[in-house]
This record gives structure tokens, C-alpha cells and sequence, in this order.
């Protein structure tokens, strides 16, 4: 009979945050996948535990994610870790997960550390409705577009990201949803510098460019108020399509991505577009 694959979410920060339930599946597991095994092997000791482990990451997936399919088809039982938090979060689990699905096997979530979740339950931003928007490229043009694509957003958004590139990614967020977007930049979520910072984007930028970022970073930001019914005729879409087309997207994206921002029908816009131009 074949094994199954559990998902053991592993502390963000603070080791007492890992499970009963969590140590129970580790004892019970006939191995541990993990993102880095140093990082796994620390948690191990720490609940007194071993197990063998192999790696699996985002260099070795490719051959890593076949030969731990094939252990679990000939009945072992695997435990899949990532350095912290919730596997298959932003992090090469989700691949794994998609490999046993479809190989038939059976996949068991076990709930417990998230910093998206974390973050949000403490951002004082509304949790009723959200998205969970990951790492923005580092690509410059890949990242504006993003940015783009969420101007009109409503719901509360939420990113990962590095110390080094927060900075740079709240200029772009002050500059595409406004310097008075409110902010709450989530930092150290369970460990000794906990910090939540509720600001906007503005002045964000102003504080980190004064004492760079250091440590990790969830960042929520308040969704758009809604758009002024005036804002959504098919002359103003015409506008925004104009203005994107001028900032070097061809017609089609641009028409693709104020459809997007703004909800209004393609083929309307993409006509008041070509009316523009007679
Ligand atoms: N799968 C993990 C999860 O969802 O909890 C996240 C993995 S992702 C590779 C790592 C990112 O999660 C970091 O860059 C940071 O944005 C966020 N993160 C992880 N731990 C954190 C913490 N203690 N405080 C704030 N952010 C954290």
C-alpha cells in the first residue's frame, strides 16, 4: 500500500510554536524532505527527534521530487519541510504537492505557522477579503506591471519580501498606489524584534531610506477605495489606455491591463482607443 506525504509547517521564528500534532507526524515519519536539512536538523534536536532526511529544493526538485514519489508509492510515509512556516507557501513545496496529486497519493496538510497570516491577523488592515500577491520580480519591468495590475485592487494585499529590496519595492508601491496607501510592515513575526510597523507608503519610504530594513518582512497594504463612478466611463478608460501605450505597453496589454484595473469591457475600450487615434 502506498504512504502518504504530510505538509509539517515548521516555526517562523519561535520554536514553541511547533505542534503536538507536528511532532507526532515527524515521530511517525519514515523521512523528512526539507528545504535545507542544517535548518531541519536544529528543529530535530530541539524536539529531541531523528529521522533521516533528504533535500529538496528549488536547484535538486527536478530529480529530488521523482525519487520521493516513488518512496511514497512503495509505501513509505514523508514529512515535507521548508526552512519556516507553511510548505508549498512561496517556497518549491507547492511543486512536490502537484507530483503526488497527480501521481494518486494522498497529501495531508497540517495547519499551524504562516507569516502571511501571521502578518495579516496583525496588520490592523481589513482580513474579511485579501490576496496573497508572494515575491515581486526583480525585474524592474516585471515588478512595475504587478504593481500596475493591483492599482485598482480592493481587497488587502500581502507580499514577501527581502530586506534588501524593500526599499526599492516601496518606492515602486508609493508610486503606483499612492504616497497615502496605508502600510503595515510586518518584521521579525515571532522572534525577539517582533515589530509591526502601521504607516503609509510615503512615509515608509521616508523611514527606511533613514535606517535600512534588517530582518524579514511581510507587507500588507490597504486595498483601493473604490473607484469614482465618473472615473469608470469608456472615455477615461481611453485615457489610461493612451497613458499605458505611452509608457511603452503595445495596445493590446495596454487595453488588457486597464480592462483589469478598471473592469471595463475589452472590446469597448479597445475601440475607443482606435477612435483616439483618427
Ligand atoms: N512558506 C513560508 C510561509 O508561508 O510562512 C514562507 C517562505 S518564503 C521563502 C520566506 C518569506 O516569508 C520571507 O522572505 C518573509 O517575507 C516571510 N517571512 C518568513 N518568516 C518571517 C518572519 N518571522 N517575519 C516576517 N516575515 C517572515
Amino acid at each position: 500500500m502506498a504512504g502518504m506525504l504530510y505538509l509539517v509547517p515548521t516555526p517562523i521564528g519561535n520554536l514553541f510554536d511547533i505542534s503536538a500534532r507536528c511532532r507526532k507526524t515527524f515521530e511517525e515519519a519514515d523521512f523528512i524532505a526539507a528545504e535545507d536539512t542544517r535548518v531541519t536538523l536544529k528543529l530535530l534536536n530541539f524536539l529531541e527527534l531523528k529521522k533521516p532526511l533528504v533535500s529538496y529544493y528549488e536547484h535538486n526538485k527536478l530529480e529530488s521530487g521523482p525519487k520521493i514519489v516513488r518512496r511514497i508509492q512503495e509505501g513509505e510515509t514523508c514529512v515535507l519541510v521548508s526552512d519556516a512556516g507553511s510548505p508549498a507557501i512561496s517556497d518549491p513545496g507547492e511543486d512536490l504537492v502537484r507530483l503526488c496529486a497527480e501521481a494518486g497519493l494522498t497529501v495531508c496538510a497540517i495547519p499551524g505557522p504562516c507569516a502571511l497570516v501571521t502578518a495579516l491577523s496583525i496588520s490592523g488592515l481589513p482580513t474579511g477579503r485579501f490576496c496573497f500577491e508572494g515575491f515581486l520580480s526583480i525585474n524592474k519591468k516585471s515588478r512595475q506591471e504587478h504593481l500596475s495590475g493591483l492599482k485598482n485592487e480592493r481587497r488587502t494585499m500581502i507580499f514577501y519580501e527581502a530586506p534588501h529590496k524593500l526599499l526599492a519595492t516601496l518606492k515602486d508601491m508609493a508610486a503606483t498606489f499612492g504616497e497615502d496607501r496605508r502600510v503595515s510592515l510586518c518584521r521579525e513575526l515571532t522572534k525577539l524584534h517582533e515589530e509591526v510597523v502601521r504607516t503609509t507608503l510615503g512615509e515608509a519610504v521616508a523611514r527606511y531610506t533613514e535606517n535600512p530594513p534588517r530582518g524579514e518582512f511581510v507587507v500588507v497594504v490597504e486595498g483601493a477605495q473604490e473607484v469614482p463612478s465618473e472615473e469608470l466611463s469608456i472615455e477615461a478608460g481611453a485615457k489610461l489606455v493612451r497613458a499605458e501605450i505611452e509608457k511603452g505597453l503595445s495596445k493590446k496589454d495596454a487595453v488588457k491591463l486597464v480592462a483589469k484595473q478598471t473592469g471595463l469591457p475589452r472590446n469597448a475600450l479597445y475601440e475607443a482607443a482606435l477612435q483616439d487615434e483618427d
